[in-house]
């Protein structure tokens, strides 16, 4: 007897899309087949849905708690599980207090408690002054670290220096965890700056943070990764110049990926002079040329996550500010990646499984989460149902279940609908609303991947 048995989904078997049924018992996929003949307690209809993976976004800022007025964890995580998301690993700092110690850790999870749609692990966060802290944090269960090479645009978050990093990674090395870098050269930025003699628009801030400043920091990651054996990420690259870098290096045996995200592949630095700030960022959104060479590195397999890095903030800090002046952080959780499916469509195969692997996959296979990213027997049942629309639609604000209803892709056209995201075998959400009142997502430390 299944708990629930799902007929008639669409799963990708063998470079096709084949018809089969789901048979989920315990939270788990029991049985995978084209005709299901067992009985179970409930059955769902799946119409002929497209069903892939629920997807796996390792970087989020939710900043719960202390900052819950920019999002926080019960509307971030909803958004995530309306766009088919279903892991989500939430960035250390932009709460109050960071992540950098395990006490700020449990202050976190206790502020969490049962507010999380969709299951969660937590980066510890690499600050000047807390290298005691690091080893702590491993044992915690922190699913991996996360350090600036740049300011990060709050004051209780320090940038790392070069000794700083050097000290955090040979700690990080022995426990296995990986260290994830904003990396940005803060000298670069500081030259660009100062070179800069209109500080306005969206080309002016592109500007005044060149991909140099990207290279360099790279640069310098990587040989403290050689030097200490500290596994990295780099996350957030948003021009293909920066990949030339880390392809020498991984050639080189540095254990080293890297993850870019949805803004970088959709949008460009004229589209955000259009959006406003709702579509700054930092690293910045490029020129058209660069978004097209980093869909076409993409296409080549040179990048090896994508994660939607959203970070909002209140409307406040973006529309009563100029360009320069307003928060740098893009909140778009909730349609980067289903935009990133309705750019190929459906029957697209290869471009679905493609973007299948960087959303859900592998960012489940760099973080050991064995039971996450892939529509396997024994494996969680996270997934999500998706129908292409009969006509294109437009994302609108009253769409949104995050905190404000702001989102860089307001106004996109999509050609799909997230029908339903299932995480354990149950429902989250159907046709962009929430089903259950009662989140059930939980605390996956790394211990117990
Ligand atoms: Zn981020």
């Amino acid at each position: 007897m299944f708990d629930t048995i799902i007929r008639d989904v669409q799963i990708i078997k063998n470079d096709s899309w084949l018809h089969v049924d789901l048979g989920v018992s315990d939270g788990s996929f029991a049985e995978i087949a084209t005709s299901i003949s067992g009985s179970s307690r409930k059955e769902v209809d799946g119409k002929g849905a497209f069903c892939l993976a629920g997807g796996v976004d390792l970087h989020v800022h939710f900043n719960d708690p202390g900052r819950t007025h920019w999002e926080g964890f019960k509307t971030g995580s909803a958004a995530a599980a309306a766009a088919g998301i279903s892991f989500l690993a939430e960035m250390p700092l932009n709460s109050i207090p960071s992540t950098t110690s395990v006490d700020a850790l449990q202050t976190k999870l206790a502020a969490i408690d049962n507010k999380s749609y969709v299951d969660f692990g937590l980066w510890g966060g690499v600050v000047p002054g807390n290298n005691a802290d690091l080893e702590p944090l491993a044992k915690a269960g922190v699913i991996g670290f996360k350090a600036f090479m740049a300011p990060s645009g709050n004051d209780d978050f320090d940038k790392s220096s070069r000794s700083t990093l050097r000290e955090a990674m040979l700690r990080i090395a022995p426990t296995g965890l990986r260290l994830a870098l904003h990396a940005e050269d803060p000298i670069v930025l500081e030259r660009a700056s100062n070179r800069l003699k209109r500080k306005v628009s969206a080309f002016d801030w592109e500007a005044s943070r060149p991909v140099e400043a990207e290279i360099s920091a790279t640069k310098v990651a990587i040989e403290l990764s050689l030097e200490t054996g500290c596994p990295i990420t780099i996350v957030h690259v948003s021009s293909v110049e920066v990949l030339t870098t880390i392809q020498n290096a991984k050639r080189q045996g540095v254990d080293i990926i890297c993850e870019t995200c949805p803004h970088y592949l959709l949008l460009s630095r004229a589209d955000a002079d259009c959006i406003g700030a709702d579509a700054k960022c930092a690293p910045p959104l490029r020129s058209k040329a660069r978004r097209r060479a980093l869909e076409q590195a993409v296409i080549d397999n040179l990048i090896d996550t994508i994660g939607s890095d959203h970070s909002p903030s209140p409307p406040s800090m973006k529309l009563d500010q100029s360009f320069f002046d307003a928060w740098g952080g893009i909140a778009g959780i909730q349609h980067g990646y289903p935009l990133l499916l309705s750019r190929y469509g459906m029957n697209a195969l290869s471009r679905i499984q493609m973007i299948q692997k960087l959303c859900c996959q592998s960012p489940a296979e760099v973080m050991s989460l064995k039971s996450k990213g892939s529509l396997d027997l024994t494996k969680d049942a996270d997934f999500t149902l998706i129908q292409p629309l009969e006509s294109t639609s437009e994302i609108e604000a009253d769409a949104l279940l995050t905190r404000h209803q702001r989102s860089a892709y307001l106004g996109s056209k999509i050609n799909i609908e997230v029908v339903s995201t299932w995480l354990r075998g149950r429902a989250v959400t159907m046709n962009g609303q929430l089903l259950e009142e009662a989140p059930f997502g939980k605390f996956m430390p790394r211990s117990d991947k």
